[in-house]
């Protein structure tokens, strides 16, 4: 479903991705880690074209991200994002901010996109939070609504970029359980988080990323007990 062959990214002269070589198939759940700056992040934002690639194909479902053919808008309508900081409007209740881009992308009406927006919210457990401000709600309910929006949109692909870090503690639980009910479903995800738990019990393959490169790929149980990579070592030492 996603395909990064050879892929090179530059900013300017500083190189933040390093012959990425890395598939994706429908349904998997690919948890990505690896130090700060190691390229993370942008590895996610090239997927759904937030950035573009310097060399090399990425293909999502076929199709080439970097073709200036490419709809880009139908390949976004494709993949939905859940950032660290939720990126809520603040001045639209919560069911606003989910019909928004169902209304104005899908061309939804507006009876249509509340009835899916409250489908959505009960999935994540808080419609009772509908006609509430995103500041009236906990962190960990506002990034609950963060994915019912995404879901909204019906995409085949979820990507999280450290949907927990900016988080309580005692709030993770809450946007982990829904984000392992999703993976349940099938949906095909690309998650960077360095939560062990998460890891280890939802995903199909650890991606261990440094300084651009991907050094390591391996199942969670070989990963978490057995890490090949001198620096993915180093770095687990580091954050267990
Ligand atoms: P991570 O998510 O693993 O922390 P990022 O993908 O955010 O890493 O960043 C990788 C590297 O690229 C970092 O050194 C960062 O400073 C740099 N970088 C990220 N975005 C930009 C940008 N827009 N322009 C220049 N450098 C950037
Ligand atoms: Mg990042």
């Amino acid at each position: 479903m996603i395909v990064f062959d050879q892929v090179n990214k530059f900013y300017g002269n500083f190189q933040v991705l390093r012959n990425i070589n890395l598939t994706i198939n429908k349904g998997e759940v690919v948890v990505v880690i690896g130090p700060s700056g190691s390229g993370k992040s942008t590895l996610l934002r090239c997927i759904n074209h937030l950035e573009s690639i310097t060399d090399g194909v990425l293909t999502v479902n076929g199709i080439s991200v970097s073709d200036k053919k490419t709809n880009i808008n139908k390949l976004r309508r494709e993949i939905g994002m859940v950032f660290q900081h939720f990126h809520l409007y603040p001045h639209k209740t919560v069911l606003q901010n989910i019909i928004l881009a169902p209304m104005k992308v899908l061309g939804q009406t507006e009876a249509q996109a509340k009835e899916t927006a409250l489908t959505y919210l009960e999935k994540v457990g808080i419609s009772e939070k509908a006609y509430s401000y995103p500041s009236q709600l906990s962190g960990g309910q506002q990034q609950r609504v963060a994915i019912a929006r995404g879901l909204a949109m019906s995409p085949e692909i979820m990507l999280f970029d450290e949907p927990t870090s900016a988080l309580d503690p005692e709030m993770i639980g809450e946007v982990l359980d829904v984000m392992k009910a999703l993976a349940n479903e099938g949906m095909t995800m690309v998650v960077v988080t360095h939560e062990m738990g998460f890891a280890r019990e939802v995903a199909d393959r650890i991606v261990f990323m440094d300084q651009g490169q991907i050094l390591e790929e391996a199942t969670p149980a070989e990963f978490y007990e057995n890490p090949k990579e001198v620096r993915a070592q180093l770095f687990l030492s580091r954050i267990l």
